[in-house]
């Protein structure tokens, strides 16, 4: 129950059961047949109630290296800077990032990650002790074609594991960008995204030189990929979309599914 909320000048209570609003009652008024006591309260006193926010694309463990070269571009700080200590995080590392991640969002009033990183058994369980909804995958990169094929078995058995951890985790597949990714790996994920009935998760453009790696390709390629990224939505429109600065970055095809735009 939220007590001493406002609601178009009146002042309420707002009643909620079963995750969802049950009642707004004038003042301070109870639901009939609920004893006093009976029910947590928050004060909404100075405070604005609003439905959840949903973060539509997190790396939430990442808070670790905040003030990490954060200064540099993207790739330079990517590469020289991020990938080599992720290279040797653990999942304990993970799973306590993620939970100072998820501290933050959740005092700015987020009920939702979309959540893409490596290890995500440890993302996972600072999820569902924080009590958050989640949707989680395993962020991959393309390497030789062992690796290759090592990884996409861990990421099989890692969705197999999770699948049911939680009424409020769903999970993903999450290649890392159409420029990372080959068009083999993006076709796989794609058919393991739509046979599971899951959620494909990529970078398309999210910083100019994101968008010019991407560009790089054929107009032919550039679609099928992003395409394929976009968990086979064969039926749906093509749009194009320009992430960064619209007047110098090149823009990307891509149908169906959803975009999450960066903010300058
Ligand atoms: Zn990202």
């Amino acid at each position: 129950m939220v007590e001493n909320a406002v609601l178009g000048g009146r002042k309420v209570s707002i009643h909620c059961a079963g995750g969802v609003i049950a009642d707004i009652r004038d003042g301070g008024a109870e639901l009939p047949g609920v004893q006093r006591g009976a029910v947590d309260r928050l004060d909404g006193r100075g405070c604005l109630v609003a439905p959840g926010l949903i973060n539509a694309h997190t790396h939430a463990a990442m808070t670790l290296f905040r003030g990490r070269a954060d200064d540099l571009p993207l790739m330079e700080w990517l590469e020289r800077h991020i990938w080599p200590y992720e290279a040797v995080m653990t999942e304990d590392e993970v799973y306590a990032g993620a939970r100072l991640g998820i501290l933050e969002m959740v005092r700015n009033g987020t009920t939702f990650i979309n959540d893409m990183y490596w290890c995500p058994r440890g993302t996972a369980r600072a999820a569902v002790e924080m009590g958050i909804r989640a949707c989680i995958g395993e962020v991959f990169i393309d390497g030789p074609a062992d690796a290759n094929r090592r990884r996409r078995l861990e990421i099989e058995r890692l969705l197999d594991e999770l699948e049911g951890c939680s009424s409020r985790v769903s999970l993903s597949v999450d290649p890392h960008a159409v420029y990372t990714v080959s068009e083999d790996s993006l076709r796989w994920a794609g058919e393991l995204a739509a046979g599971r009935g899951l959620i494909l998760h990529i970078h398309v453009a999210e910083t100019e030189v994101e968008g010019q790696r991407t560009a790089r390709r054929s107009t032919v390629a550039r679609r099928s990929r992003i395409s394929v990224g976009s968990a086979c939505s064969t039926n749906a429109p093509w749009r194009q979309i320009r992430c960064g600065c619209p007047t110098t970055m090149s823009p990307c095809w891509v149908r169906g599914g959803w975009y999450a735009c960066t903010t300058r």
